[in-house]
């Protein structure tokens, strides 16, 4: 069996931190991905290649084994479903929280008190339609790819679900965090055939990333 891996990362925030594990691995990235416009960066071994997606991509290259693993966020997973996916580490990076936001002026306590129908901005649907169901609040939820904040500020929404890290996005466009749903990290996901046929070189590469994780938490 070839024993080539291709690992899925997304930019910026995911690849910055994904950088030190890989490190700890002995793996060191030719090229940055802010910088160069290949989508297929070579690493320090011939055997591991890295290839650069949207965050909301990795899973499903790693699900279809285009790619034998990958880093991707509690957010991207759930919204996912995970399948075909074997998710053995929890890496502690790219760390934020998942929250439920409104208008400073908007009364969420009370609108959720008298059973009013809320309407919710997200892009995470999955999340959103669990959380609300397990409240019994009743919600009609909006789709968007970005940019949420923006939704209660010009009446698209009542609420939003997003992501919260320092909060102050939240704070610069008058809004407030009025739940907080789930604490959310980034997973190293792996193909589940890859992990049986290439288990020889994926292993160590498992282990390294596991033990550095471990050391950060
Ligand atoms: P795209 O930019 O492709 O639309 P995205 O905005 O979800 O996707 P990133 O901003 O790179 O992509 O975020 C990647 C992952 O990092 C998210 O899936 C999430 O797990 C985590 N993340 C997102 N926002 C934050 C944040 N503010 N602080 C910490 N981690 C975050
Ligand atoms: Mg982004």
């Amino acid at each position: 069996m070839d024993q080539k891996l291709t690992l899925a990362l997304s930019k910026g925030r995911i690849f910055e931190e994904t950088l030190p594990l890989l490190k700890a691995a002995g793996l060191v990235v030719a090229e940055d991905p802010e910088k160069s416009r290949k989508l297929i960066l070579p690493t320090n071994d011939p055997q591991v290649q890295v290839i650069i997606v949207r965050a909301s991509d990795v899973p499903t290259y790693v699900q279809y084994g285009a790619a034998d693993f990958g880093v991707a966020g509690k957010d991207v997973l759930l919204e996912h479903g995970g399948e075909g996916l074997y998710q053995p580490i929890d890496l502690d990076i790219a760390k934020c929280r998942m929250s439920v936001a409104v208008h400073a002026g908007f009364d969420y306590a009370n609108a959720v008190r008298q059973g009013a129908r809320l309407r919710v901005a997200t892009k995470y649907l999955q999340v959103a339609r669990q959380h609300f169901a397990a409240k019994g609040v009743h919600v009609d939820l909006i789709k968007l790819y970005g940019s949420m904040e923006l939704g209660p500020l010009v009446g698209l929404s009542d609420a939003i679900v997003d992501l919260v890290s320092t909060g102050s996005t939240l704070r610069a466009n008058n809004l407030i965090e009025v739940e907080h749903i789930m604490d959310i990290s980034s997973r190293l996901v792996v193909n589940q055939a890859a992990l049986k046929l290439k288990r020889e070189k994926l292993q160590p590469i498992l282990d390294a990333f596991d033990r550095a994780s471990r050391r950060k938490a």
